[in-house]
């Protein structure tokens, strides 16, 4: 805690020696796999590009040519007039995508979050969250300024505890995928725990949405789960879409609500239009990327059952988020370093990004890996074992 401005310097010299003090890795080159990090080649199982569009051609030339048409820079927000048809055009197909009626569009993710909870959660409401959500979804209810009641994580039960404890409205806040654990919301259950208590359920579904389900629908449209049992589903577009941005889909008075009262969306510049027009495109990418989403599927097995070999600790996941659990941070730095100095990124996540004892190596695959490549981290990590 800094009590004076003092302290900065005593600050961060504690966090130096607890081992969390934050640096970070600079990339010399593009966002993919095999990449330069301060010049030096690497393999990166680090990003959240999961399906490789980060690089894409057609992405790109849609990109550029939008910069040539439309410019750089948006210009204003959206309510002054930096709102442009590519972002409307953008938010009709993410609502097709998605089978909801309207979406609005967001600059980034962490902006959606805080947006949607502050805009219809106040005093004397209650906001319900998971205990490993995502910080934008804890810091979205904190400005809202409703109550914030945790449950155990992904715990239906202690869930419905919690729905018992609620006054003034009730809004259940839920990662999809676990950004940190790699795990899955149990969505149905909680969708007909929030029905029967009259709450309404929000599913934050960034790294599911693209990777997850048939086209690649996320982990609501695997669930088979519509706008009446999920009333407000918000995607991320700077990961499996390869672009920048984020949404938020629901019904029309609900998208139209949001559009006069999320202040992380009225008082901001527009994203660059071209940036929308990029991620038009990397739309339908995704929607016709079954094969890739099979090819990441085997690379996620292929991995699991090569570290069920090594004396490493995997978590409950099927997803492309498959972290080590090794428990201290020394610990993690030391493996993430040494595989570093063998030319693989995997990044060390330490708390206060995770609980206290659960410091991990948080190893991301992507369709853009190759199965060698997946062998060739299996290796390392049985050698550093
Ligand atoms: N939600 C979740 C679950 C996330 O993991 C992240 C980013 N890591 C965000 C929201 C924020 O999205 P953005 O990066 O677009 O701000």
């Amino acid at each position: 805690m800094l009590k004076a401005f003092s302290d900065i310097p005593r600050v961060l010299e504690e966090r130096r020696a607890q081992s969390l003090y934050r640096e970070r890795t600079r990339l010399d080159g593009a966002q993919q796999v095999h990449t330069l990090i301060d010049g030096r080649p690497m393999l990166s199982f680090c990003s959240n590009d999961y399906l490789g569009l980060a690089n894409h051609r057609a992405i790109a030339r849609r990109l550029t040519e939008a910069v040539a048409a439309h410019g750089t820079g948006a210009g204003a927000s959206h309510l002054v007039n930096g709102h442009h048809a590519e972002h409307e055009a953008l938010e009709d197909e993410l609502a097709a995508f998605t089978g909801r009626e309207a979406a609005l569009v967001f600059s980034t993710g962490y902006m959606a979050n805080l947006g949607v909870i502050s805009a219809l959660m106040g005093r004397g409401d209650t906001v319900v969250q998971d205990k490993l959500n995502h910080a934008s979804l804890i810091d979205g209810s904190q400005l809202s300024q409703a109550r914030l009641l945790r449950y155990r994580h992904n715990d239906p039960i202690h869930l419905e505890e919690r729905l018992k404890q609620a006054q003034g409205k009730c809004l259940v806040v839920t990662d999809g995928v676990f950004s940190m654990d790699g795990d899955c919301a149990q969505l149905k259950a909680m969708s007909e725990l929030c029905q029967a208590h009259g709450a309404w359920l929000m599913v934050d579904d960034a790294h599911g949405l693209g990777v997850l389900g048939d086209q690649g629908q996320g982990l609501v449209g695997q669930c088979g789960l519509n706008e009446s049992d999920v009333p407000l589903l918000v995607g991320t577009l700077g990961k499996a879409f390869g672009t920048a941005g984020a949404f938020v889909a629901g019904r029309r008075s609900t998208i139209d609500y949001l559009l006069q009262y999320a202040r992380s969306y009225i008082y901001t510049t527009a994203a660059p239009p071209a940036v929308a027009a990029a991620t038009r495109e990397a739309l339908v990418l995704v929607e016709q990327a079954d094969d890739t989403r099979a090819h990441l599927n085997r690379l996620i097995q292929r991995f699991r059952q090569g570290v069920g070999q090594l004396p490493f600790e995997l978590m409950p996941s099927h997803t492309p988020i498959q972290p080590l659990l090794v428990g201290s941070v020394d610990a993690a730095l030391h493996l993430s370093q040494g595989l570093r100095e063998r030319g693989l990124l995997v990044t060390a996540i330490r708390p206060p990004t995770v609980p206290v004892g659960e410091a991990r190596l948080r190893v991301t695959l992507s369709a853009g890996h190759s199965e060698a490549d997946i062998d060739r981290l299996l290796n390392t990590l049985e050698d550093l074992a």
